[in-house]
């Protein structure tokens, strides 16, 4: 019968002394016993172990029927988290089913939210060592979306040689909810104290200070901080009112809700008036707290204090107090009417107020205004200008009807005295046009800037000089009008004042330049102050256009440097004639010359570098002579032609030696003329000379003269080398050469000269070239009219020197 499985074992029961039951371990092999087939039983009892396996799991069994019906959720989780079990409780808590959830974790299934995590790995770690934790509150997610807040304890226990941790899970939802509630009217209720604009103390029960709110704080000056805790007497009781205060309380005042006007006082010792309104606070129906509002009506206090005080000054009033009846008949007339208007009350009262005040007028009809604008409104305040016994008077009047119920009874006036203040005020006005006027009619430009570089004042004068209308500019960078070179100095220099209220180049004045509306610059002359207004600097720039100085010193440097050219090109055309002049003269003294022809040659020579030297010599005078004022001209009716054709006729050999046709166009008949024949000469020589010399060889050389309605018009025109455009502009200057002829001699004085003496016959002289291609230079002289003099009056007694002609 005994089962051969090949030495495995199996349990068997057997009976010991047939009562006992025991069970054994018997595993049975066959064997060969003395030469027959045998089987070997052996056997092991096993009883105990059985027995004790069976109350294991009869403990299990009934520790999860408890725990299936434990009140609280319970669940078994391994330490890794994962759920071995959960009983129906754990079910509805979380609306999975246990076969839902067994072999996955509650953070898996987001049951728990992920923020528990490390709340939950800590209960983790405390399980590890043995430590049961809890109880901790989580909010779980149900299944159904819904949540709900449990309390969860924790105990590790070893099962089977693993550890596990049994957590029991307790619905707090509701008392969670009403903690919210709570917690929620709490802040609520703090909130409200918190923001109340009214000061609010809270006082326990054994008049102990538990709160006061920042307005009270505010008012006050008591912090929570400070005073939290203190019993009566409170700080802000008032040392004289403590006993009375404390005796009040002990006997009860306060019992239901109070209402109270009191005198505190604030941490600096203040007196604040204050209302309170005291009212016990209950909670859940026990006696708790009085809570005390107050209500500050200190300021109104102090108005009613002032009010009374001022009814007392009233009586002292320093004002005139004039009253009228309805018909303006003055019914009270006080000490300080007197003493303003000169006219006693005696005097006054009884009759017309007009007749009493004389109110001047600035414009005719105003007081007329004046009383219509009283009888509609009923009031109105003015200054005026009082004429009394004493003199003009400024006056501030406010006159109010007195009206009791609809019906007006009269008028009450008040005037107080104000000559001094509009006085000083009109002086003020005064000052300030005379200053506004100074400013806006300056011609230097005056720019006043803020801290920021803004324009605040810009007057006609920097309009004038930078092309901008004031509103173009005010509120504008002021560095609008600064080059863009300059602009970082300026700005510097702007914020050092600012800094400072100084400026290096204050009392300096600058020679710069400013940027105009158009782009172009403008050379200024440039002071910079600062003043203090208010709290800030304000710069300002008083600005001259030295646009005229620039362009007069330039020319002055300009002459200057013709003038020493001029000074080394006279010596040397005074030296060379002097020079060739000794020379010839020496060979003919020593008798080295015995050919009469050779000396005679000779001869001429040196009489054309005398006439050379003599001419130059009379430029040079009748220079210094216009310099000097001395320059005359000598007019007499003269025959023209005649010294036209004379001059030509006299440049005849000139022409001829440089291979040059002199051609004449004159007019057979020309009027006899009121002019100063030499001077006259003198220009027509130094025009045609320069022809001549400023000609090639080859070239022609034409006057012409030509006879208009009320000039003469005469024009020497050469083919010679002309003259640029840039010289053109300045060859009636003194000294002036044009820069690429110096090689031929002359001293820059000839068509200055020439200028000189045509205007002063009242024509004009102008010039027309092109460089390589010749030059006509033109001159009028009128007809009709006798012209004009260099001074105005003839000199005719003065004897005057040969004109010498150039001939070589
Ligand atoms: P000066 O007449 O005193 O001997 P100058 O001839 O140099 O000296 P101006 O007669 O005043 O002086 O003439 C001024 C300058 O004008 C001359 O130096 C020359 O450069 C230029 N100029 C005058 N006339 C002519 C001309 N016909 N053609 C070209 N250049 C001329
Ligand atoms: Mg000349």
């Amino acid at each position: 019968a005994f089962p051969l499985d090949g030495g495995k074992t199996s349990e068997i029961e057997t009976s010991h002394n047939g009562q006992e039951k025991t069970v054994a371990e018997m595993s049975v092999v066959e064997i060969n016993w003395e030469g027959k087939p045998a089987y070997l039983a052996s056997l092991r009892n096993i009883t105990q172990r059985k027995r004790a396996e069976e109350k294991l799991r009869e403990s299990e069994e009934r520790l999860k029927k408890y725990l299936e019906g434990a009140p609280d959720g319970v669940y078994i989780n391994d330490i890794k988290g994962t759920l071995l079990y959960g009983n129906k409780k754990a079910e509805n808590l979380t609306g999975y089913k246990k076969e839902e959830l067994v072999g996955t974790s509650f953070l898996k299934n987001n049951i728990l939210p992920a923020k528990y995590l490390p709340k939950a790995g800590k209960t983790l770690a405390r399980s590890v060592m043995g430590k049961p934790t809890g109880p901790d509150e989580f909010e779980l997610n149900r299944k159904d979306g819904s949540h709900v807040w449990v309390e969860i304890n924790s105990t590790p226990v070893k099962q089977e040689g693993e550890l596990q941790i049994i957590g029991f899970v307790r619905d707090i939802t509701e008392r969670k909810l009403a903690e919210d509630a709570l917690a929620e009217s709490e802040e609520f209720s703090t909130g409200l104290l918190e923001n109340s604009p009214n000061p609010i103390t809270v006082v326990n029960q054994d008049f102990s200070l538990k709160y006061v709110n920042p307005a009270f704080e505010k008012l006050t000056g008591f912090t929570l901080k400070e005073i939290a805790g203190v019993k009566m007497p409170f700080p802000w009781w008032p040392e004289e009112k403590k006993a009375e205060r404390l005796t009040g309380v002990q006997q009860g005042a306060i019992s239901g809700n109070v209402k109270m006007e009191q005198m505190n006082q604030t941490k600096n010792g203040e007196h604040i008036w204050v209302e309170i309104r005291i009212t016990p606070i209950y909670v859940n129906g026990v006696f708790k707290y009085y809570l005390s509002n107050w209500v500050d009506f200190t300021q109104r206090k102090k108005a009613e204090e002032a009010l009374r005080f001022s009814d007392a000054a009233f009586k002292s009033i320093h004002e005139s107090v004039i009253a009228a009846d309805t018909d303006f008949i003055i019914t009270h007339w006080n000490k300080i009417s007197e003493q303003i208007y000169g006219i006693k009350e005696s005097e006054a009262i009884g009759k017309k107020l007009l007749d009493v005040i004389e109110i001047v007028e600035t414009r005719p009809g105003e007081n007329a205004k004046r009383f219509k604008v009283l009888e509609d409104n009923g009031y109105y305040q003015e200054e005026q200008l009082h004429r009394t016994r004493h003199g003009e008077v400024w006056v501030d009047v406010s006159l109010q009807a007195i009206e009791d119920s609809g019906k007006r009874h009269g008028w009450v006036a008040l005037a107080s005295v104000i000559t001094q203040r509009k006085l000083a005020e009109e002086a003020m006005k005064r000052s300030e046009e005379k200053y506004r006027e100074l400013i806006s009619t300056s011609i230097d430009g005056i720019v006043s800037t803020d801290p920021q570089m803004r324009v605040i004042i810009w007057n006609q004068g920097a309009e004038r000089i930078f092309g901008y209308k004031e509103k173009e500019m005010l509120g504008q960078n002021v560095l609008k009008i600064i080059p863009e070179e300059f602009q970082k100095g300026v700005a510097k220099g702007v914020a050092q004042i600012v800094k400072t209220g100084k400026s290096s180049v204050a009392n300096k004045i600058l020679d710069t330049v400013g940027l105009r509306k158009d782009g172009s610059t403008v050379p200024i002359e440039l002071s910079v102050s600062s003043r203090k207004s208010e709290d800030h600097y304000i710069t300002t720039a008083i600005i001259r256009d030295i646009t005229e100085r620039k362009e007069a010193e330039e020319k002055l440097r300009k002459i200057d440097e013709m003038k020493s050219e001029f000074l080394s090109n006279v010596s040397h055309e005074l030296r060379t004639p002097l020079q060739s002049i000794s020379g010839f003269t020496k060979l003919l003294m020593n008798g080295q010359v015995p050919d009469p022809a050779t000396q005679q040659e000779f001869l001429q020579i040196i009489d054309g570098e005398t006439v050379h030297l003599g001419n130059l010599i009379n430029s040079l005078l009748d220079m210094s002579r216009l310099e000097s004022g001395k320059f005359q001209i000598n007019k007499q009716l003269m025959p023209i032609r005649d010294i036209i054709l004379d001059s030509v006729t006299s440049f005849h050999t000139l022409a001829r030696d440089k291979d040059i046709n002199l051609h004449e166009d004159i007019p057979a008949q020309l009027p006899e003329m009121e002019i100063d024949g030499e001077r006259f000469r003198q220009v027509v020589i130094n025009l045609l000379s320069n022809a001549i010399k400023y000609s090639d060889p080859g070239s022609s050389v034409t006057v012409k003269i030509e006879k208009r309605e009320e000039e003469l018009l005469f024009q020497i025109s050469d083919h010679g080398i002309g003259i640029s455009q840039e010289a053109l502009l300045h060859l009636f200057e003194r000294f002036y050469r044009a820069e690429d002829k110096l090689d031929r001699c002359g001293t820059g004085l000839g068509l200055y000269i020439a200028k000189q003496i045509i205007e002063a016959h009242g024509g004009q002289i102008w010039a027309e070239s092109k460089l390589g291609e010749g030059s006509t230079f033109s001159f009028t002289l009128p007809l009709n009219s006798k012209g004009g003099n260099v001074h105005g009056k003839e000199n005719s007694g003065h004897r005057r020197r040969p004109r010498y002609i150039k001939t070589g």
